[in-house]
């Protein structure tokens, strides 16, 4: 008899971790690896958010807190929503979390009935179908179009929705594919949820600083129909490169909220009272390095974008946000390697470009995809430069 629970085999273990680890492991082995796998930014979190993590461990901040966060978070939390987002919270509007994973899992875990449904855009980020496998729900894959930027239109939308659906999840800048939904794309999702009103949406905005091309970032909230009904995720993890902190928030209707503090309250308790001193400086201290470093990342995606459009059989838009581009490479999917045989599908492509050149990607299957692969271009530009030199004499050995 199995000793594992039977919620455990509904779900596999992220597969971007399993990446990471994998180039870890092969690293180790003195293998020459460039991982493009990870989702962090490779900067240091700002010297004034580690100063004030320090002056928190020596004043004695660390103790347990309130649950959800402590209030001079939630003040920096609710100030952060008004001033960059307009949108008006009030203390017990807003969960903290230990990253926004976890605010995620509050959120799923305290809505969730056995058959309700979570409306997911594929390529997705690869852990909401899972939250919602191990709540008992049912994620729906809806499957977005490269012609459409991986967005989901809102005819798409209309004709996916039904009286099961609980919640659905959008998620711009996206984890995979870097693309953001303009005002006019979130207004029309918007438009035909006045028609849904049970329908809860969750905004995960956790990309929201690494815009560029004067990207204008809206998030659904601001929108009047779906205000009320809308839990707006952020964090500290992307924006302020503080992945190691594990700080991740929300705003969001009261019941709802007071609903996750008691998810939350019965696993972790608080995040970090260090991690939280810190992260009430990310939020109001010196924004500025926020823009030199989208500049940063905005250089690596204009390289990458330009140098993997050169290469025989892959083809890769140019998008908005994040630091992931999602190439496509079904130009090389029945191909076959001149040493390593044929590449039958996406996961073949990156397993194969893995042993043959030591390039850690990810394959679009994981995120919902087949045909495609994601790389993340947070490292750096000479990492870069090598990797796409790699990519395209791998693609270059297909025939
Ligand atoms: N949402 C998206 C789209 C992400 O890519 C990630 C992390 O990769 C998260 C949420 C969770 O971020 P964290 O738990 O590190 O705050």
């Amino acid at each position: 008899m199995s000793i594992l629970s039977s919620s455990l085999s509904r779900i596999k273990p992220s597969p971007t971790i399993a990446v990471t680890q994998k180039a870890r492991e092969l690293k180790e082995k003195g293998v020459d690896v460039i991982s493009l796998g990870a989702g962090e930014p490779d900067f240091d979190t700002p010297d004034n958010v580690k100063e004030a993590a320090i002056r928190a461990i020596n004043s004695g901040d660390t103790k347990y807190t309130a649950v959800d966060g402590t209030p001079k978070l939630k003040e920096a939390i609710i100030n952060k929503f008004k001033k960059e987002n307009g949108l008006e919270f009030s203390k017990d509007q807003i969960n903290v979390g230990a990253g926004g994973k976890q605010v995620i899992f509050n959120a799923i875990l305290s809505t969730i009935n056995p058959g309700d449904e979570v409306l997911i855009p594929a390529p997705y980020w690869v852990s909401y179908p899972d939250i919602v496998l191990l709540a008992g729900g049912t994620p729906k894959i809806v499957i977005c179009d490269e012609k459409d930027e991986f967005k989901i239109t809102s005819q798409k939308l209309k004709k996916n929705l039904n009286s099961k659906t609980k919640w659905i999840i959008l998620n711009s800048p996206s984890n995979p594919t870097g693309s953001c939904y303009s005002k006019d794309e979130i207004d029309a999702i918007a438009d035909i949820l006045k028609d849904y009103p049970e329908v809860m949406v969750m905004s995960d905005d956790i990309y929201e600083h690494v815009v560029y091309d004067n990207f204008k970032f809206y998030t659904i909230a601001q929108n009047k129909n779906v205000t009320d009904r809308t839990l707006t995720i952020n964090g500290v993890s992307k924006s302020y490169a503080m992945t190691g902190w594990r700080i991740g928030y929300a705003g969001g209707p009261k019941d709802l909220i007071k609903a996750m503090a008691k998810i939350q309250s019965q696993s972790t308790t608080n995040p970090s009272s260090i991690s939280q001193a810190a992260a009430v400086e990310a939020l109001n201290g010196d924004q500025s390095f926020i823009k030199d470093r989208s500049d940063a990342f905005k250089e690596r995606r204009d390289f990458v974008v330009s140098k993997l459009n050169k290469i025989n059989g892959i083809e890769c838009l140019n998008p908005q946000g994040a630091f992931y581009v999602f190439p496509s490479c079904k130009g090389c999917i029945g191909k076959t390697h001149s040493e390593l045989g044929e590449i039958k599908n996406d996961t073949d492509f990156v397993s194969k470009l893995l042993e043959s050149t030591g390039v850690a990607v990810v394959q679009g299957s994981a995120f919902g995809l087949e045909g495609f692969f994601r790389i993340s271009y947070a490292t750096s530009m000479t990492n870069l430069e090598k990797a796409v030199e790699r990519i395209s004499d791998f693609c270059s050995k297909l025939s």
